[in-house]
């Protein structure tokens, strides 16, 4: 059971105001709020032993590689990784990504297909688009339909013998969908092509498990589950993570270095070029202590009631449409109120204090398929309330009413 008052206390930033209202933070699937802790853990590092890691014999270097060290198998743990190096640290989801695309350009030929599903967050399309480009490859959609989901029958078509990648998100950003994954990684397991889940909007609501899903590459940033920005992981098997070559060449990358030859690190520091964000990597998993501390069951939880009261009482407004239905969905909602532009009516709820996201949400593609320039998203995190989605409601109610 979540206690939201007492939860509400470990965020400072909930006590703020914005326009003289209080702030009402719906702005979750963007990122989320930082808990004191977290806070706490990056002045504790800053005032205390900032250093760079992995290479000093002083005091303080080693205090900050034992807890980067720390970090990395609190997450490894968190996802269930059978080993703490296959645990890359990165700046973010976009990184981790693209760290993925680049290093399976040199594992693809001319007329492999890569498969990626239609919901995609714009950095889970273009890395994949780039790597095309450069290999040959061929890349191939997985439609969507109207309820926000996935067309399964059509994706069981298109894997073959030549599809070698297959890329999809566990939750869409735009709409919330929840993604069948552990259908799509058995599926493409049976034609021998590797799968890479795009976890950013999954993991503040969901503890993935990597072993069980048998996924190849999972990743996610730690920003939208209570850690800092720039942060944020991959995961992935080792065998593959031993194939790819490294994404940057720099220093704590590699074994030996002559001008005639370097020989590259093991894992995970083949990954890990140049002095990394030392006090991020700590920070996320004081982050990730946090939630599991909250629990995961407790949020889905209370967030599912959030979901349920919030869907309804906006569709109580006349002219109200929400787009992505899918039985299975976080606690997203992207909605417009008739032919209201959705910048306008984002406006008038930032006035009331109420934070919100409007425009495509790095999914354009998901916005052509319903035809509209884009939707207001509230999507709620467990320390949000049902008072918080009444002042929503009403201010939606308000906006229309000046608006139309
Ligand atoms: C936020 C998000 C991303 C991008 O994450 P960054 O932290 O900006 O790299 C990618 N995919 C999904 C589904 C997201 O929600």
């Amino acid at each position: 059971m979540i206690n939201v008052d007492k939860i509400r206390e470990d965020f400072p930033i909930l006590k703020r105001t914005v326009h003289g209202k209080p702030l009402v933070y719906f702005d979750n699937a963007a990122t989320s709020q930082t808990p004191q802790v977290v806070i706490d853990t990056i002045v504790d590092y800053y005032s205390n032993y900032n250093a760079n890691i992995h290479r000093g014999v002083h005091t303080l270097s080693q205090e900050a590689t034992d807890k980067y060290e720390e970090a990395r198998i609190k997450i490894q743990h968190h996802f269930n990784a059978k080993k703490a190096h296959e645990i890359i640290l990165t700046s973010g989801t976009t990184h981790s990504i693209n760290m993925v695309a680049s290093g399976f350009a040199s594992l693809l030929n001319k007329g492999d297909e890569v498969i990626v599903s239609a919901l995609e967050h714009h950095s889970n399309i273009v890395p994949w688009q780039m790597l095309c480009e450069k290999t040959g490859a061929i890349l191939q959609v997985i439609p969507m339909n109207d309820e926000g989901g996935l067309e399964m029958a059509i994706f069981h078509q298109l894997v073959t013998t030549k599809t070698k990648l297959v890329f999809c998100n566990h939750v869409s950003n735009a709409l919330g969908t929840v993604n069948p994954i552990e259908e799509i990684i058995e599926a493409a397991h049976k034609v021998g092509a590797a799968v890479l889940i795009d976890g950013a909007q999954a993991t503040p609501h969901i503890k993935p498990d990597v072993q069980a899903l048998n996924v190849d590459f999972y990743v996610a940033s730690a920003h939208k589950l209570c850690g800092p920005t720039g942060m944020g992981m991959l995961y992935g098997k080792e065998e593959w993570l031993q194939k790819l070559p490294p994404y940057q060449g720099g220093g704590e990358m590699i074994e030996t270095v002559t001008f005639e030859k370097t020989t590259y690190a093991g894992l995970p520091h083949k990954f890990e070029a140049g002095t990394p964000n030392i006090c991020g990597g700590i920070a996320f998993g004081t982050a990730i202590d946090y939630m599991n501390s909250v629990g995961f069951e407790n949020i889905a939880a209370y967030e599912n009631e959030l979901l349920i009261y919030a869907t309804s009482e906006l569709l109580k407004i006349e002219g109200l449409k929400i787009y992505g239905t899918s039985k299975e969905k976080t606690a997203v909602i992207s909605f417009n109120v008739g032919t209201i532009h959705p910048y306008d009516i984002g406006s008038i709820l930032d006035k009331l204090g109420i934070a919100v996201r409007t425009g495509h949400h790095c999914a354009q593609p998901i916005m052509d398929f319903y035809k509209i320039p884009g939707t207001i998203r509230a999507s709620f995190s467990f320390y949000n309330t049902k008072e918080e989605i009444d002042a929503l409601v009403v201010g939606v109610k308000r906006a229309v009413m000046m608006l139309s």
